[in-house]
């Protein structure tokens, strides 16, 4: 496994050098929308500490990451009146991981609304700021 690489694109969001549309964040965790949303609502969990991903993250630190997932994803639910939710997280290339510090996708659904695809098209930065702040009024 390749080492951690501290100019990943999460790891510049957490040194605020490039912009994210932020939710909530305590000492171990942040919690931003996913610029690119497989459905409106889709955030993302990431740890402070750097972490590639499942296989390297420090125990405390997922710990710390899931225990957000829980209290993003009940905000999500209640903000978006949400059927569910889908939970992901991908581990390596071949698993799917395409920014290499560890998030955890929490993304709305809807019954008989199929998840959308990874456009790589990236959403209107208002309509982030919309649906973070139906989230953030749900926290
Ligand atoms: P994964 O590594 O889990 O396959 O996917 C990385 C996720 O990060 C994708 O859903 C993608 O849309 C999102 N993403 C990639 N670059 C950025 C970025 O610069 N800002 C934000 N907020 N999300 C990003």
């Amino acid at each position: 496994m390749d080492k951690y690489d501290n100019d990943n694109i999460f790891a510049r969001i957490l040194r605020g050098k490039i912009p994210a549309t932020i939710l909530c964040e305590d000492d171990m965790t942040l919690a931003f929308m996913d610029i690119m949303p497989r459905a409106d609502g889709h955030c993302l969990v990431i740890p402070k500490a750097p972490s590639r991903n499942i296989l390297d993250v420090k125990p405390q630190d997922i710990a710390a990451v899931m225990q957000t997932v829980q209290k993003i994803s009940r905000a999500v639910m209640k903000g978006f009146d949400a059927d569910g939710l889908t939970i992901q997280q991908f581990n390596e290339q071949a698993g799917g991981q395409m920014v290499f510090h560890l998030h955890v996708h929490v993304i709305p659904r809807f019954d008989g609304v199929r998840l959308g695809p990874h456009t790589g098209i990236m959403a209107d930065t208002d309509l982030l700021e919309k649906n973070a702040e139906i989230i953030r009024a749900a926290l």
